[in-house]
């Protein structure tokens, strides 16, 4: 029962008109709104109101809420009820925030060899680890092609950074320090671009408005002779759920100029044992084990950005690396091994508890297994944009990778955009998906399903969709603006809440 502390004199009567705690849901105020600060929820001894050596009474009163453990417990268990997430139902934001990471690697990642030890253990204690780090790096070297990999670096922007730190030093190594410019299409995920200006490029922007793709006159166009042109950082499948279908051509041309193809593979679940980035001239990429080879993310749990490189970028790979001697024996190697290296971007080796997800996720799958991952994350999305694309504008043709693009375009006529049928999508049981990016398209929704959706909630998902655009259409767009009308929370200000923050009332 949500009692009033501020208000109410009679404490134990019920008032049916304000009680909002409908059906089990609880409403939950804030800690501060529970005004009790004259009793706690833990015994300690009376103090004395001796002044300590900061000149302040000891344990003076700090006006915060004193609780006790079942109040703070059941505080947050509420707010935790409040949170929608993969484990609830459909996420259509893809690999990239949310999709579902088998239960096997989390049982995997907890064995207690795994779990309990420490990275200043004697190697020769860890061989195991080692030895799931060496074949983890086997792994992403069989599947992209790039026989060099480190695993250390902590995230998918600090692997960009490793990547991008990679081509600067070889660079430099050749004394090229001329090559100052990267080329980077305007469709690229925001970490590209500062990734680059971070490792103290310049960035050279590519137009792919009309298309949505790469083509071979833009990247001419900005190549140009060549001459300053360090490397291009480009994303296949792009942001647009689309495959760079010039690709090949376009790496040929950039190494003819002397430059490096850094690959931004975040969207690696579109492509995963079907093709070899290397085989389409990368020299260099990032690989999101928290996005394609599973791993809880997204609310702020740990990534993983391994790189992989050519046989020429490797010396110069961040440290450590893990190795193999003759006799079997797996050897951490650091700065005396690879004399070249970058130097260490982290402590210790990396999350070594997503290289045991993440192993695990492929030994479980296998070869086949993963081909079938990419095989049915673009089967989803497609099967999205075809059952969609007469309700809601495709701004490019053809057929998508594993991201299916629509627009606001034709139901702005109908006074309704993009940020409508997102709230539209709460009202009706489903989390939105991606919207207003990529920034090539005007009221983008980018819709991931990936291939752990089953087609029951991929169909419902259609059914809502198509439902929401038909609303729309029969004009009843002004229902919309009050979109979600169920939640908790209704329609907020979100300019105001964001210019003006109400964080204890
Ligand atoms: C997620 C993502 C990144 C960044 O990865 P983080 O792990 O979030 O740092 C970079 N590029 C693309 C295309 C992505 O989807």
């Amino acid at each position: 029962m949500a009692v009033d502390y501020k208000t109410d004199s009679n404490p134990t009567k019920f008032d049916v008109e304000a009680d909002q705690n409908r059906a089990l849901h609880y409403e939950e105020k804030f800690l501060w709104d529970h005004q009790q600060t004259d009793h706690s929820g833990v015994d300690l001894p009376a103090v004395d109101g001796s002044i300590n050596k900061t000149g302040i009474t000891a344990r003076a009163a700090t006006g915060l809420p004193n609780l006790s453990e079942p109040q703070i417990l059941r505080h947050f268990v509420r707010l935790s009820t409040l949170n929608y997430s993969i484990d609830h139902g459909f996420f259509p934001l893809g690999s990239c925030t949310m999709k579902h990471n088998p239960r096997l690697n989390e049982k995997m990642a907890r064995l207690p060899g795994f779990a309990h030890i420490h990275p200043l253990q004697p190697e020769q204690t860890v061989q195991g680890a080692l030895g799931v780090m060496y074949e983890l790096q086997d792994w992403l070297a069989q599947l992209t092609g790039l026989p060099g990999v480190a695993l250390s670096p902590a995230a998918g922007a600090h692997g960009e950074y490793a990547g991008i730190m990679v081509i600067r030093a070889k660079l430099r190594d050749a004394g090229m320090h001329h090559k100052d410019t990267l080329l980077i299409p305007d469709s690229a995920h925001g970490t590209n671009p500062a990734t680059a200006a971070m490792c103290g490029f310049k960035v050279k922007t590519i137009s792919t408005k009309e298309t949505g793709r790469l083509t071979l006159e833009a990247f001419k166009d900005a190549l140009g002779d060549g001459e300053n042109i360090a490397g291009m950082m480009v994303t296949n499948p792009n942001t647009c759920g689309l495959f760079e279908r010039d690709i090949v051509e376009i790496s040929k041309l950039l190494h003819a100029a002397g430059g490096y193809f850094y690959c931004d593979g975040a969207n690696f679940n579109a492509l995963v044992g079907r093709i070899k980035p290397a085989d389409f001239g990368v020299d260099v990429m990032h690989i999101n084990l928290h996005k394609t080879f599973s791993t809880p993310h997204g609310g702020g749990g740990p990534g993983s950005g391994p790189i992989c490189c050519t046989e020429e970028l490797a010396p110069y790979l961040p440290i450590p690396l893990v190795g193999k001697s003759d006799d079997g024996f797996y050897k951490l190697l650091r700065k005396d091994d690879c004399p070249k290296t970058l130097g260490r971007l982290r402590g210790f080796n990396g999350q070594f508890g997503m290289h045991v997800r993440a192993l695990s996720y492929m030994l479980s799958h296998g070869n086949d297994g993963l081909r079938q991952v990419s095989g049915d994350a673009v089967l989803a999305a497609n099967y999205i944009l075809s059952q969609l694309k007469d309700d809601y504008h495709v701004p490019f043709e053809g057929r998508c990778m594993h991201e299916a693009l629509f627009s606001e375009k034709w139901l702005k006529d109908h006074g309704v955009t993009t940020l409508d049928v997102a709230k539209a999508l709460i009202e009706f049981g489903m989390h939105p998906m991606t919207v207003y990016f990529p920034l090539v398209v005007s009221g983008a929704m980018l819709v991931e399903p990936t291939e752990t959706e089953t087609k029951e909630s991929i169909d419902r998902f259609i059914a809502v969709m198509k439902h929401i655009a038909e609303l729309a259409k029969n004009g009843e767009g002004d229902i919309f603006h009050s979109y979600p009308i169920s939640a908790p929370r209704k329609r907020l200000d979100e300019v105001l809440a964001a210019r003006n923050p109400i964080l204890n009332g």
